[in-house]
């Protein structure tokens, strides 16, 4: 009898165990900040093959799971959305320096500068053989698409134009739209009728055009964005680290600010994105007029114009705050000011540009924002937060940028509240890209996740040390996998290359 009794106890647990449903992981007692930008909720999270499978309270008691955290006191959200990033996917596939900050998906191919990419399969899963870390969601460059086909500084032929369509619809397939870097070498040699030629087929593909706009300085601004408006009447138009360069105050982002919602009123979908940095960072080239860009022409420009070379630059410097306001990152000149390297040799700043570094020889920081003005356009609508920034860059804020929203602009400054600030590096953003199955914390997404306490985390990367990794990002999650656990990266490729649902 006693042994009958054991079998049926033993019989009615196994029912009750088959009966209940199974799942990986089991996230007890989080905080949940969904992505939507509404308030947090406390509630189990299930996840199952790399998804969210259900949210809500007490879940744990109803799933069998073969791995469960507790996340009592702590915040869970999605995984931050990097929309402008920098990293060669050839060399590297961990990017650790966005995982620690929240990153869980970048968006690389930016400033018009991308791989052609002729077999989308063969390409792919040479880096998923590799172990790609975060996700991945590439654009085409406008720039390497002109490169690639040959064409040089004047508008393309009527067959170089057909090609140049023809090679973005190929990577339309699998791209999530072109890039323009209409302040660099080649794209600053397209006009009107070739950008809006290719916004047409971008458009017609369901895909969004993002762009480093030609000129960022202040009096150039409401031009660079209107030549970018102009684009968003066939595709999505989205102005990439949207800053000022010398423009000062509150209401100065308020102007600009109002342009891009009366685009919008007016049926454009104009959307940008900030970096919360006051310092720009890229190539040298940047000072230079676009008669003396390329090596070609700067060294024409240095023989026969030399005196307007040296006056250009000069204004140029002393415009954008002066040659101490230049942070060298490259070679030999890294952590030196451009003032100081002037010192060194004994001449005038122009000269050093001209004779010692010239248009290709370094890149730097540039200080030459104004937090007023910047910290007003982060807080836009339909503004989200990216990074520009890359492993290898002198900068902080490819290592900083979405911790220092949290411990920062957020918990600081009291710019956004949390479920604001969460939104813009994840809802937001998602919507922006089109991306149909990240971003948000609900069932059948995606099970990209942060677990952490807001208190806890801190952008640590400065200017004179950029390359530290973020802290406070208790739990990184990457299509369900444990990335990063307590500082320590548990886990190897389990990011994605993503396509476009359209
Ligand atoms: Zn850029």
């Amino acid at each position: 009898m006693r042994r009958v009794f054991g079998l049926l106890l033993c019989t009615a647990w196994m029912q009750t165990a088959l009966a209940l449903p199974t799942a990986d992981l089991v996230i007890r007692q989080a905080s949940v900040i969904d992505g939507t930008g509404q308030p947090a909720r406390l509630a189990d999270i299930v996840i199952n093959q790399g998804s969210i499978v259900a949210i809500g309270s007490e879940l744990s008691r109803q799933w069998q799971s073969t791995h469960t955290i507790d996340a009592t006191g702590m915040l869970a959200t999605p995984g931050f959305i990097d929309l402008h990033a920098h990293g060669n996917l050839q060399r590297e596939v961990q990017f650790k320096n966005v995982l620690a900050m929240g990153v869980t998906t970048l968006v690389l191919g930016q400033d018009g500068a991308s791989p052609i990419i002729d077999d989308f399969a063969a390409w792919r899963d040479d880096i998923l053989g590799r172990g790609l870390w975060p996700n991945v969601a590439m654009f085409v460059g406008h720039g390497s698409m002109r490169a690639h086909l040959g064409i040089e500084k004047d508008a393309p032929s009527a067959e170089q134009m057909q090609a140049m369509e023809a090679l973005l619809q190929h990577h339309l397939a699998f791209c999530f739209g072109m890039s323009t870097g209409l302040e660099y070498v080649p794209g600053l040699f397209a006009q009107a009728e070739e950008l809006e030629r290719l916004a047409k087929v971008v458009g017609d593909h369901q895909g969004m055009i993002a762009s480093h706009l030609r000129n960022e300085d202040d009096e150039a601004l409401d031009a660079s964005i209107d030549e970018l408006l102009a684009q968003g009447r066939f595709a999505p138009v989205h102005i990439s680290h949207l800053k000022s360069v010398y423009g000062k105050g509150n209401e100065r982002a308020q102007q600009l600010l109002s342009k891009l919602y009366q685009a919008r009123e007016a049926g454009i979908r104009v959307t940008a994105d900030v970096y919360p940095y006051m310092a720009s960072y890229t190539g040298i080239a940047i000072l230079f007029p676009d008669w003396a860009k390329t090596t070609a022409d700067f060294a024409h420009a240095r023989e026969h114009r030399r005196a307007e070379l040296r006056d250009y630059l000069t204004r140029k410097v002393n415009s954008r705050n002066g040659p101490d306001a230049t942070l060298l990152g490259t070679g030999e000149f890294k952590g030196k000011t451009l003032e100081k390297l002037a010192l060194e040799h004994n001449r005038h700043f122009a000269d050093v540009l001209i004779d010692v570094i010239g248009p290709q020889g370094a890149a730097g920081a540039y200080f030459v924002m104004d937090e007023a003005l910047q910290y007003r356009l982060i807080q836009g609508e339909g503004v989200a937060i990216s990074s520009d920034g890359s492993p290898g860059s002198y900068h902080p804020r490819g290592y900083g940028s979405f911790a220092k929203l949290i411990e920062i602009l957020t918990l600081e400054k009291g710019l956004f509240s949390l479920p604001e600030a969460i939104y813009k590096v994840t809802g937001l953003p998602a919507s922006i890209l089109g991306l149909t199955d990240r971003g948000l914390l609900k069932p059948g997404m995606a099970a990209d996740l942060l677990l952490f306490e807001p208190t806890e985390v801190r952008a640590l990367a400065n200017y004179l040390d950029p390359h530290q990794l973020a802290m406070g990002f208790r739990y990184v999650l990457v299509n369900g996998e444990v990335t990063l656990h307590d500082g320590q990266f548990t886990r190897r490729g389990s990011g994605k290359i993503l396509t476009p649902a359209r």
